[in-house]
């Protein structure tokens, strides 16, 4: 795409900002001099700079770096690690305008929806700064032998992680899924995708001004397709995001090496409007839901289920709203939303309105191509009618398209919810939180939002994030955020009496004595839940219906 005005390009916003993409390209690692690739901005199609094209033997140098890194720095104190985490995070919040102006060039989002990752990036370094230490200290587990045997769970360091990342949101899936693993105490290489390197090059930058050593992490550049299986090939694990179809090639090269894998996919993520939603706050929260980041975001909604008694003032609504919504190129916060990142997105989303209105879709709002703003540009795209013989039914779009279906009750909208094989995120709107919470417990979907699209869920890092079915296994965010560039490993120490039959005791004595002993050990507390917390329990089994 040629730059389409003679206005400043994106390009000369960098250099204002005093970036220099040539800097940042001289972070990747490489075993020899290579041909360079250039990055365009989706916003205008001017030239950013030019990254070089790796090769395997890039990978391989950039994997043998950082395992000779690992162990010295898997041998710093945690508090230390954590401190540099802490100290990223400021960078990320002090360095703001630039961090900001290198993501909006670079992937074309709107200033607040930049700002909003770039946050997330910050907040979530800051939650692994802060609880890392409660994550990873050693916890007591139950012995063999109660009094006799004291078993503990540590976890050590995978090793070398490899995280390869998608363009949508190009810092906080590099960085965020990075602290964790360094502050397991592994070494990473991260292949970027190579429409986004600069701002993961960024990130880099600041993870190393804030103190992690040159060697622990590693950037490698070029196409996921020749620099994935060596990648996969050098590393101990992998954290992969991106497409079902890439996961699915990826997994099944880490199984076949026996290396663990969490794989964040793809989803098609529905929004359940319930009989007693407030209109107000969910017209509101379906535009953030469905429109984020031109509904370039993995948890984005594409799929509303709106009670029949609320559907034709939902509809209404939510598309009058739709229209105000501000498109444009700028930098500022005036903007809401950017152009589609690329023009195999574009042509994708195209694609999936224009064969939905060909086979009898209606448009409400949208519905257009924007050639005015740039080459990319596309109306947010509100649908209704859709059938199962279009393609916007199932398969997702990845773009600012969505569609409203009228539901009987609450039971039609969880079977329209749970018919699809994704299983990322869902939401649902209702003014009775134990409405919304029943509703809620018989999705089938890794995150469930109540009264919000996706933030509230993702935002809460403590708690896992992750997809069911096929999009994806694994979860990032929380305890098993960290724990998974782990290895779990067991140490128990026995006093007193040995686990077998002690010296002198006749074997048939021993069984008998230990059968006893096993019928007793099941009866005692500790080996069942609290008799305080059994209602609860019992609570859940039958809220779930198991
Ligand atoms: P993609 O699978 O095409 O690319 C993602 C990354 O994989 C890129 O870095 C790419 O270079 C690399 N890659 C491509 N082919 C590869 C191969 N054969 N081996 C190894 N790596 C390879 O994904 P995309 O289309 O660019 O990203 C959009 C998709 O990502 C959407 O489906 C979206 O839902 C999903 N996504 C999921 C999450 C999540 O957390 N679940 C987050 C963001 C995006």
């Amino acid at each position: 795409m040629a730059p389409t005005s003679a206005s400043p390009t994106q390009a000369d916003d960098l250099r204002r900002q005093g970036i220099d993409p040539a800097r940042l390209a001289g972070l990747v690692t490489l075993a020899a001099p290579r041909e360079t690739r250039t990055v365009h901005s989706p916003l205008d199609g001017s030239a950013l700079g030019d990254v070089p094209v790796g090769t395997p033997d890039d990978v391989a140098l950039a994997a043998r770096i950082a395992r000779a890194a690992q162990p010295a720095w898997a041998a710093t104190p945690l508090a230390r690690r954590c401190s540099i985490a802490s100290r990223f995070r400021d960078l990320v919040l002090s360095r703001q305008a630039k961090l900001l102006a290198v993501m909006h060039a670079e992937n074309g989002k709107s200033r607040l929806n930049a700002f909003e990752e770039l946050l997330d990036t910050a907040l979530t370094a800051g939650y692994y700064a802060t609880n890392a230490e409660r994550h990873l200290a050693p916890h007591r587990r139950s012995g063999a032998i109660p009094g006799l045997t004291t078993a503990y769970e540590t976890w050590q360091p995978k090793g070398v992680v490899g995280i390869i990342s998608p363009w949508n949101y190009p810092l906080t899936l590099a960085a965020s899924d990075a602290i964790p693993a360094l502050l397991a105490g592994n070494a990473v290489v991260l292949k970027p995708d190579s429409a986004t390197p600069f701002t993961a090059l960024a990130a880099l930058d600041l993870l190393r001004q804030a103190g992690l050593p040159h060697d622990v992490m590693q950037i490698v550049t070029g196409p996921g397709a020749s620099l994935g299986t060596p990648l996969i090939d050098a590393v101990d694990y992998l954290m992969f995001t991106g497409s079902t179809a890439t996961g699915r090639v990826v997994a099944a090269q880490c199984a076949e090496r026996l290396i663990g894998c969490s794989a964040e996919l793809g989803g098609k993520n529905p929004m359940l409007v319930l009989e007693d939603a407030d209109l107000d706050v969910t017209v509101e929260g379906a535009v953030q839901a469905c429109f984020s980041t031109t509904g370039q975001l993995c948890v984005s909604v594409e799929r509303i289920y709106v009670h029949v008694s609320l559907y034709d003032t939902f509809c209404r609504r939510f598309a009058e709203r739709t229209r105000r919504i501000v498109l444009g190129r700028g930098a500022g916060w005036g903007v809401d939303l950017g152009p589609l990142h690329d023009q195999a997105q574009f042509d994708k989303v195209v694609a999936h309105v224009d064969d939905a209105v060909a086979k009898g879709a209606t448009v409400l709002a949208g519905g257009r191509p924007r050639p005015d703003l740039g080459a990319f540009f596309y109306e947010p795209t509100v649908l209704v009618g859709v059938t199962e013989p279009m393609t916007a039914h199932r398969t997702e779009t990845f773009g600012p398209v969505v569609a409203v279906y009228p539901v009987a009750d609450d039971a039609a909208a969880i079977a329209a919810a749970n018919d699809t094989a994704y299983g990322l995120n869902a939401s649902v709107w209702s003014a009775d939180p134990a409405h919304a919470l029943a509703v809620a417990a018989r999705l089938r979907a890794g995150t469930v939002n109540i009264n919000e699209g996706y933030a509230a869920a993702w935002a809460s890092h403590d708690a896992p994030m992750g997809g069911m079915g096929i999009s994806g296994m694994g979860r990032r965010h929380g305890a098993e955020g960290i724990r998974k560039y782990t290895e779990p490993q067991t140490i128990a120490a026995q006093r007193g009496l040995p686990l077998g039959p002690p010296g002198g005791v006749p074997r048939a004595g021993y069984a008998a004595t230990m059968t006893l002993g096993g019928r007793v050990l099941h009866r005692l507390p500790l080996s069942r839940p609290a008799a305080w917390l059994r209602p609860l329990v019992d609570r859940r089994a039958a809220f779930l219906g198991r």
